[in-house]
């Protein structure tokens, strides 16, 4: 048996699982900062980040760590995680998604080119599970990709 006024293992071990993974509040579940990807927090302004574009769909800010002159990244604020998990759902959305991609590289400045890159899970070289498109432009690009 435990004392009283101490803590079982196993409510701790719950409170953390708690404190890391999500907990309900009533009919609400309210999610900590391990399911929310950098994405959605740079959406929510919670990350600074240099916003180009958005609108009620989509979001595009500049890649922290560019692999061109200009990299930026273009998100839907709908939380897919990658074009696997998109469904027939998501039709429109992707179409807006990248015909904003391409509105975001012309006011970039991209006429000479440009490319659009969507990486998906491990083997695609995906770090962040929140779906997003590369636009890189600045200096000719090489194929096959690395
Ligand atoms: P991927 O490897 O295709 O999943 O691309 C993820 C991209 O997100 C990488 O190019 C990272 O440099 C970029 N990235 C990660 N964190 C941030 C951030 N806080 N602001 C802007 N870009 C980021």
């Amino acid at each position: 048996m435990f004392e009283r006024g101490k803590t079982r293992p196993a409510v701790r071990l719950g409170g953390i699982i708690a404190l890391f993974s999500g907990f309900h509040l009533g009919a609400r579940v309210y999610y900590g900062p391990v399911q929310r990807t950098v994405f959605e927090r740079i959406i929510a302004r919670e990350i600074p980040s240099e916003i180009i574009y958005e609108d009620d769909r989509v979001a595009a800010f500049r890649d922290v760590h560019p692999q061109a002159p200009t990299h930026i990244l273009i998100v839907p604020k709908k939380p897919v995680a990658r074009m696997a998990e998109a469904g027939p759902e998501d039709e429109s959305l992707l179409g807006h998604l990248l015909l904003k991609a391409a509105q975001v590289a012309a006011q970039a400045g991209l006429s000479n080119g440009y490319r659009l890159v969507i990486n998906n899970g491990q083997d695609g070289g995906e770090s962040v599970p929140h779906l997003h498109c590369h636009i890189l432009g600045g200096r000719p690009m090489s194929w096959p990709p690395g």
